[in-house]
């Protein structure tokens, strides 16, 4: 098992990023980042995908998209396409269709930012969660989006001023992007809540979590957000995969093994600012041996078993429902006993808080 690290989605000047993709691939190397993958909004890239290189090191950068319909009011209902090797925005008009054609194409998609909080007029934020609820065969969720975070921590902040006005709302705003980490606490209590009752419904979802980096320094445009630099959101929240097999230099070959892990769910949601979750392990041993995203058959003597890198407070979540837990341990062991998904969360304190940490994908008992 060979784990890398990478954020999935970001934005360059195709669409509404500041910074180009050699410029990007240099704030990821900066980072410690093992891949990249860029999702301008409505636009596929071709021709910059490959390994960039400078004198700290290398990161392989690989294009995907982030579609929705752009003349529908608000512009919600964004979808992360991966893998599908081809513009997906003419789908964009029907979500379904988006996600049948993205499965068709061999590609992954993802709900991006889906409970972004409701539009803000003060602060000129439209609603940009996701919209059409009726859709599936999607691969998973975005369940921790960084920006997005922020700005529902700005909306919350500014609602609770005893004054609404604008000039209020927008030093509010600049205040709380000064420090954001100090705000940035967990990922949106909904997203998690709909992702345990998918996975209730057995349906195999799987969970990302990403920076939304564009690069802008403050802005309040008409698409979304407050930004912060690339380098500084690749520190932040990033998806960790687990590789059958290490990368080797070749595009075509360590692609393939990136998106099959982030397809299949061999990963991880890393709250990397808060500490770095390099080295996180969830495996399971019943009448076979597995690991994040694999399926395990139960018999008696099964065993989940759950490293963090440090110590921290550890769940083990079953249907929903805490069914085994440790607080400032690095090690749980839980002897399940029901058929089903398990996943893992950590969650550790960091600036004087307790923060959301690792949300692992599920182990599948059968
Ligand atoms: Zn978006
Ligand atoms: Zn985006």
């Amino acid at each position: 098992m060979v784990e890398v690290t990478g954020n999935m989605h970001m934005h360059t000047p195709y669409s509404d990023g500041e910074m180009w993709h050699k410029e990007i691939a240099a704030a990821a190397i900066a980072a410690g980042l093992d891949f990249i993958i860029v999702t301008d909004h409505n636009v596929w890239v071709d021709g910059v995908e490959g390994y960039y290189e400078n004198e700290n090191g290398r990161v392989l950068l690989l294009v995907g998209e982030e579609v929705h319909h752009p003349r529908r009011q608000p512009q919600a209902s964004h979808f992360l396409v991966y893998g599908a090797e081809k513009e997906m925005s003419p789908y964009a008009a029907d979500p379904q269709q988006l996600i049948d054609e993205t499965k068709a194409a061999g590609g992954y998609g993802f709900l991006a930012h889906p409970h972004e909080e409701p539009e803000f007029p003060l602060l000129g934020l439209p609603h940009l969660g996701w919209h059409d609820w009726e859709v599936d065969g999607y691969t998973g969720l975005e369940i921790w989006n960084y920006m997005s975070n922020f700005l529902d921590v700005v909306k919350t902040a500014v609602q609770r001023l005893p004054v609404q006005n604008k000039l209020l709302a927008q030093l509010t705003a600049v205040y709380y992007a000064l420090n954001p980490e100090k705000y940035i606490t967990k990922p949106h209590p909904a997203t998690l809540a709909l992702w345990d009752e998918l996975l209730m419904a057995g349906k195999r979802i799987v969970a990302v979590g990403n920076s939304d980096a564009h690069g802008t320094p403050m802005s309040f445009g008409p698409i979304h957000r407050i930004i912060y630099p690339y380098e500084f959101l690749f520190r932040a929240i990033n998806t960790h995969l687990l590789l059958s097999e290490p990368l080797n230099g070749d595009l075509v070959h360590d692609k393939r093994l990136i998106l099959h892990a982030i397809g299949k769910g061999h990963s991880w949601v890393g709250y990397d600012m808060a500490q770095p979750t390099k080295g996180f392990r969830f495996t399971g041993k019943g009448a076979n041996k597995g690991s994040i995203g694999d399926a395990i058959r139960l018999d008696v003597g099964a065993t989940l078993q759950i490293k963090a890198p440090q110590k921290a407070h550890i769940k083990l979540i079953h249907r929903g429902q805490v069914v085994a837990e440790t607080k400032n341990e690095a090690y749980l062991t839980h002897i399940p006993v029901d058929e089903g998904t398990y996943r893992v969360e950590c969650t550790i304190e960091y600036l004087g808080k307790e923060r959301g940490w690792i949300y692992s994908n599920p182990i599948y008992l059968y």
